[in-house]
């Protein structure tokens, strides 16, 4: 079936899109986003990582640092990898047992950042570099936290992980270095939480108006062709109506490859008696499953626009159908198929004994005439038909041969 109402877009189209922007869509793109832009963040550690390198040629034991540095770097190079194939998967969130393991190595790497503190903690008031290295660690797990912000769960184990290091180490050498690291280490807490807060919660602004535009957009191209639609349709059949036929026409017409093109009318027999007897919603019913008959034998290798044809409601029970690279004989030929399906039709919901009928017109429309000099033509072929006895197939031209395409 080519022309019939294509009801589930039809109806698609008319429903008002309501939908909003969830916390699961934002948390999804978030995720995209975050395993998409991973490289780039993680590169940001090898500042640090190089310049606590640096740093740790100048410590008086430099092994502890060394072997904290390495596994700091294993970690990274873990989260890298797991990250990858996350992000490789169609659908990264469902992976929960892969992002569990994601959170535990960013608990792991705030542990570890806080435990590059250890080597220097008990040097920081007299050795520059135990200061500078210190420095690093502080800078670096702030930027941290606000870089991966928008993965909050691994944003949050990963300061848990830090404070977790960190808080003991400051009691432990309190004798040494007094309270004040230890104080300091408590202020980082909250300060830490602020800043990733802050930056999740505008990240993920910036994400919902981001998703909000392209749900706009979609239903606005939703609406656009539902509006299309409902403009070149008629709402009964589903079929082209006559500004959209016309349309269509002209194109087949102004396309050379198209020729020979002829021109089938078709017009209900005695429908007003159908109406009469059996009702309004029956006649309804017929002109919606005469419409799928016709439209059924107009294929889309006869036809052109848009896929499925110029095949139209022409008036009230009138259809008109356009075929393409056909001549005017063998549209009569594909009319008197038409005609012999309609005299079958039935449907389980009309009364007994409902006929249809139909009554066909046929002309080619040759160079040089207008559309509605050729409609005519098929018109006056229709008119004949009728003249004879209506049920039967009239070519334009050859209305006085009554033996040509009788009805059967
Ligand atoms: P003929 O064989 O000469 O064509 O006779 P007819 O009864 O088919 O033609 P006529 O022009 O007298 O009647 C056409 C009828 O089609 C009249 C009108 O009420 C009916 N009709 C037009 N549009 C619709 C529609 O959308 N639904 C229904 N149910 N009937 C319609
Ligand atoms: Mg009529
Ligand atoms: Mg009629």
């Amino acid at each position: 079936m080519h022309m019939a109402a294509p009801s589930g877009f039809k109806d698609a189209a008319l429903v008002a899109a309501s939908s909003t922007v969830s916390d699961a869509d934002i948390d999804a793109l978030a995720q995209r986003n975050f395993l998409d832009g991973i490289a780039l963040t993680q590169s940001t550690n090898i500042v640090p990582f190089a310049l606590i390198g640096l740093c740790t040629l100048a410590l008086p034991d430099p092994r502890l640092m060394t072997v904290l540095l390495a596994m700091n770097v294993a970690i990274i190079a873990v989260m890298y990898l797991i990250s990858q194939r996350l992000r490789r998967l169609p659908e990264p969130q469902k992976a929960v047992s892969l992002w569990r393991v994601y959170d535990g190595f960013a608990l792991l790497s705030g542990i570890g950042w806080a435990a590059m503190m250890m080597p220097v903690v008990t040097t920081l008031g007299r050795d520059i570099a135990s200061m500078f290295v210190c420095v690093v660690i502080i800078v670096s797990v702030a930027v941290t936290c606000m870089v991966v912000a928008a993965q909050w769960r691994a944003t949050l184990l990963f300061m848990i992980g830090v404070m977790l290091c960190l808080v003991p180490q400051t009691i432990w050498y309190m004798d040494q270095i007094g309270p004040i690291p230890l104080l300091a280490t408590l202020g980082l807490g909250p300060t830490l939480y602020g800043l990733a807060y802050a930056v999740r919660k505008q990240t993920r602004s910036v994400l919902r108006t981001q998703l909000e535009k392209d749900q706009l957009a979609e239903e606005l191209a939703h609406a656009l062709a539902a509006a299309e639609y409902l403009a070149n349709r008629d709402s009964l059949t589903g079929l082209y109506n006559r500004r959209a036929f016309e349309t269509v026409a002209t194109a087949m017409q102004n396309d050379a490859s198209t020729a020979p093109l002829s021109l089938i009318l078709v017009d209900l027999d005695h429908f007003k008696a159908i109406n009469d007897r059996h009702g309004h919603t029956t006649g309804d019913s017929v002109l919606r499953r005469a419409a799928d008959v016709i439209a059924s034998h107009a294929g889309p290798l006869d036809l052109v626009g848009r896929g499925d044809g110029a095949v139209a409601r022409w008036g009230g029970e009138e259809f008109i159908i356009l075929l393409r690279n056909l001549s005017a004989a063998d549209a009569t030929a594909v009319a008197e198929r038409m005609r012999v399906d309609l005299t079958q039709l039935s449907d389980g919901s009309w009364p007994d004994g409902l006929m249809v009928t139909a009554s066909f017109g046929v002309a080619e429309w040759s160079n040089g005439i207008s559309l509605h000099a050729c409609i005519s033509r098929s018109d006056e072929a229709m008119y004949s038909a009728k003249q004879a006895g209506r049920n039967r197939v009239r070519l334009h031209g050859a209305e006085t041969n009554p033996e040509e395409f009788v009805a059967i």
